[in-house]
């Protein structure tokens, strides 16, 4: 009876060996794949004129999930949307590594509560810290461990921005023709903060510089644009905020209810940014901003990044994501948009991080000044970035 016991045991232990060493993460790599995909397969090619103007830009994007997965971001890929050497071939210059911490089930845009998490099995399946599969600021913390453990490997081609001095410094590598690549890190829903507000110092510590109230549902600070109440900000939002401000964050209204972006909106005294947006006035669905809110984030002196996947811009294509881009820039000045592709979001894009040349082309071939194309696709990022970090 006794060996009996043992054989089961050990068949116990080894069952669970297979599935959590080999069956797991082949599950994450399958995820990765199958959610992270372009709709036109590199490589890409553009013009001569294209080409040139684009080498010759600070390409700057406010909003990728990468980190989310389980790919390193030093090695080539041929799946998922974003890595060093794809950002280097596409002269993506600075991305904003942005974290995701619970994503429920059944995921919409109109109506999710918090009762669920699709995050806790990838977690476990990526073999993340055992204490961040019920943590949600854990989780942030180790993504944002992850970047730094990937700029320290990078053999400094690339760097993490967290000071107008690392902004500076990059800039100023760029423009003596160093071809470094810069991330900076953000919160897709301030949910990592657990309730508390002490939590602003932690991920300020940890290196975010950029944090968004809400995610698909409503949070301590306010109402998602996919949640229950739709609610505005609240006292805690405020007082997160106000907190944020001080020490040098980014306000995100990306997936904010309207009544939370009317009074972030009416709060702020800094810039605000919507990392990664549509725009009602090209694609009219409940995750895209209205004019009314697009005046509101230039009024702020913030800007706003297109998205790139078709909820953002109702198609997969360059030619719309240019659109939005166009349409934004006619009704609030072109000092006000930016690229906010949501690479890695679960999401397909027409292009991945080395097909960035496509959008210079066809801002190009739509109409845009040379000058205003460098605004779109970085200067203007980095001036946000500029008047918001600490010193
Ligand atoms: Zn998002």
């Amino acid at each position: 009876m006794k060996k009996k016991y043992k054989a089961y045991l050990l068949i116990i232990v080894g069952l669970f060996l297979i599935i959590y060493y080999a069956a797991l993460p082949e599950y994450a790599t399958y995820m990765d794949a199958n959610m992270n995909k372009t709709t036109n397969p590199p490589p890409y090619s553009v013009n001569d004129r294209a080409q040139k103007l684009h080498d010759s830009l600070i390409v700057a994007d406010l909003h990728a999930d990468f980190l989310l997965w389980n790919r390193d971001l030093l090695e080539r890929h041929d799946y998922g949307l974003v890595d060093l050497p794809r950002m280097q071939e596409g002269n993506l210059s600075l991305q904003a590594f942005t974290i995701v911490s619970k994503v429920p089930n059944g995921l919409n845009i109109h109506k999710n509560t918090a009762d669920s998490d699709q995050i806790t099995l990838l977690a476990l399946a990526e073999h993340w810290p055992f204490k961040s599969l019920t943590s949600l600021k854990e989780r942030a913390l180790y993504q944002a461990q992850k970047l730094h453990d990937y700029a320290k490997r990078s053999n400094g081609q690339f760097v993490i921005i967290k000071t107008k001095d690392d902004l500076t410094s990059f800039v100023a590598a760029r423009h003596n023709g160093k071809k470094l690549t810069a991330g900076f890190l953000g919160i897709e829903g301030a949910q990592v903060l657990e309730g508390d507000l002490a939590n602003v110092k932690v991920m300020y510590d940890a290196g975010f510089r950029m944090m968004s109230a809400t995610h698909f549902f409503d949070t301590e600070l306010g109402g998602s644009a996919h949640g229950v109440s739709l609610g505005g900000l609240t006292d805690f939002g405020r007082a997160v905020f106000e907190d944020m401000q001080q020490r040098g964050m980014l306000i995100d209204i990306a997936h904010a209810s309207p009544a939370l972006i009317d009074d972030i909106l009416a709060f702020t005294s800094t810039p605000i940014v919507s990392s990664h947006t549509g725009v009602r006035g090209t694609c009219d669905n409940q995750r895209n901003l209205s004019d009314d809110h697009l005046r509101g984030v230039a009024r702020t002196g913030g800007v706003i990044g297109i998205g790139f996947w078709d909820v953002a811009v109702c198609e997969f294509s360059p030619e719309a994501i240019v659109k939005a881009i166009k349409y934004t820039a006619d009704l609030v000045g072109v000092d006000h948009v930016a690229l906010g592709s949501d690479f890695d979001g679960a999401v397909k894009s027409p292009f991945d991080a080395s097909g960035m040349a496509q959008i210079t082309e066809e801002l190009l071939k739509q109409g845009f000044s040379e000058a205003d194309i460098r605004k779109i696709m970085g200067e203007n990022t980095l001036r946000v970035l500029g008047e918001i970090l600490p010193d």
